[in-house]
């Protein structure tokens, strides 16, 4: 039998002879897609696919990098922050996505799927987790609450390094005057919002795509399988017409200086019936704005534009609703790919019924760290399962102990019961060492786990024994989720993804 390795070393250059799917096992689980809701393929008539971080992933701390440092030069500049802050180092460590921030306390914590924080931070610092039940386990936290910012894409990361590093530099510097943390977090909002918007990060890219940009090669065979199969296929992306075209061409054209075989596509466009730019999700799920046909240069050819989408043309703006009734797509038929858990999954999800998949670029770390440490995850488990068992056991003596009390409090009775008590103490007491001894070696080898994740915050997808708050959302607004959009190309177009089947505990 061939193995995954093999079949992806030698896969088939040439586009038209990657029709061949994979047994869903053979594939690396890095590579594979997972599966929280069924998932039929066959009836899916249309692909729309997200660009940034979607089909474009990027070169996370060279982009984060950048993102900070022009942040930092903003506030320097526009804000009147001191230039010292210019000199800040910049550890990716620092924030991962599902993280919320707590713009009153200038905390950041990592909530589970209750909305409880497991690992909580202030600037550089570890909150201890007393303190942390104290600021946040007193009464619910309402994490929609304004005073709360969710740092749910990879966007965001940035701004809460940014954050935790400024909280810091402000607690330790005496200054004649700071801003509080509130307004901290404004103004960082402000600064990155802005950089986004005036060109200081996307000229800095659009420059250096091959500096910031990964260009995976697997990604043409994928959208021509794809459309092999019959599937229209759509872009819908929040950025601009000229960066999106630079991305786009540099991700799928194949020049002669690039090498590689010819492409029986002439340009990136042809991959795509409709193309759909400065969409402003989530607005686009909500909204009505109309669509705007764009010329080769991004001018508007008209100030709206109706009747149905002419292919190759680009279309700025637009809603869903008019997108179906252009497009003649029908909402179940159509599978969006993303990679944003509000602007792409939540509002998609909640104002269509679109099917989802998400495509989260840590999945591949989160899935090659697990595969790594199953030795101390299933050590973990052990100790999980000796831990309830010395509490049952524990409980079970002291329940006795207590019998045995009530009979010698009763003189009516004249068992001989102190021998009986010693025996049962001194088993309590044996019972609580190995408790302590068990808990200690649980806490350390659960910290050494974490740290395999991130030393700060532990995996994306758990906190402590619960699914995070992060994990929680995905579960419930994707469909399906994998690391990247190539992975697709390991299935057949007409793959039936299928779900595990839900249990509650009792019928685990
Ligand atoms: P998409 O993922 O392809 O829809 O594109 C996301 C776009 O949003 C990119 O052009 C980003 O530069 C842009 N973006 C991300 N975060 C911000 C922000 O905070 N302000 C403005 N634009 C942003
Ligand atoms: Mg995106």
């Amino acid at each position: 039998m061939t193995t995954a390795s093999e079949v992806i070393a030698g896969a088939p250059k040439n586009l038209d002879l990657v029709a061949s799917a994979m047994r869903p096992l053979d594939i690396p689980r890095a590579s594979r897609i997972f599966v929280n809701r069924n998932l039929r393929l066959d009836k899916i008539e249309m692909v729309g696919f997200d660009m940034d971080y979607t089909l474009a992933l990027y070169n996370q701390p060279r982009i984060e990098e950048l993102s900070m440092r022009a942040t930092l030069h903003k506030l320097v500049t526009a804000k009147g922050y001191p230039e010292a802050i210019l000199g800040l180092t910049y550890d990716p460590m620092l924030a991962v996505r599902g993280l919320v921030v707590d713009r009153i306390n200038g905390n950041i914590f990592k909530p589970d799927r209750y909305g409880f924080p497991g690992r909580a931070r202030h600037g550089l610092a570890n909150i201890d987790r007393e303190r942390a039940g104290e600021l946040y386990q007193r009464e619910r936290t309402r994490l929609s609450n304004r005073r709360y910012a969710w740092i749910d894409s990879l966007f965001a990361l940035p701004e809460a390094v940014l954050y935790a590093c400024l909280v810091d530099y402000f607690d330790h510097h005496e200054l004649p005057s700071k801003p509080d943390y509130g307004t901290m977090w404004e103004h960082i909002r402000e600064c990155i919002d802005l950089a986004h918007r005036d060109g200081s990060i996307k000229t800095i890219v659009g420059d250096d795509l091959a500096g910031f940009v990964e260009r995976d090669d697997a990604l043409a065979e994928t959208l021509h399988k794809f459309r092999s199969s019959g599937k229209r296929l759509f872009l819908l992306t929040n950025s601009a017409w000229d960066y999106t075209s630079r991305v786009m061409s540099y991700l799928l054209d194949r020049t002669p200086a690039r090498g590689g075989e010819p492409s029986p596509y002439p340009s990136w466009r042809h991959y795509f019936d409709v193309i759909v730019v400065s969409a402003g999700k989530p607005e686009f799920f909500t909204e009505e704005h109309p669509f705007v046909a764009l010329d080769a240069s991004g001018e508007p050819l008209a100030k709206t534009s109706t009747g149905p989408f002419q292919r190759g043309r680009i279309y700025q703006g637009g809603n869903i609703k008019d997108f179906q009734e252009r497009a003649r797509a029908s909402g179940d038929r159509v599978l969006f790919v993303g990679d944003h858990i509000y602007g792409d999954m939540l509002r998609s999800r909640k104002s269509s019924n679109w099917r989802t998949a998400m495509v989260l670029q840590e999945l591949e770390h989160e899935v090659t760290t697990h595969d790594r440490i199953r030795p101390d995850l299933s050590r973990l488990d052990r100790l999980d399962a000796e831990l309830i068992h010395l509490d049952g056991e524990l409980n079970e003596r002291q329940v006795a102990l207590r019998s045995l009390q009530k009979i010698e409090d009763h003189p009516s009775t004249d068992e001989p019961v102190s021998a009986a008590k010693r025996t049962i103490k001194e088993a309590i007491e044996k019972l609580r060492r190995d408790l302590r001894s068990a808990a200690a070696q649980h806490r350390s080898l659960e910290s050494t786990i974490d740290d395999a994740f991130n030393p700060y915050w532990g995996p994306i997808f758990r906190e402590g024994y619960e699914v995070s708050k992060f994990g929680e959302q995905v579960e419930a607004y994707a469909c399906v989720y994998t690391s990247r959009v190539s992975n697709f190309r390991f299935y057949s177009p007409m793959q039936y993804f299928r779900g595990p089947r839900d249990r509650m505990p009792h019928e685990r």
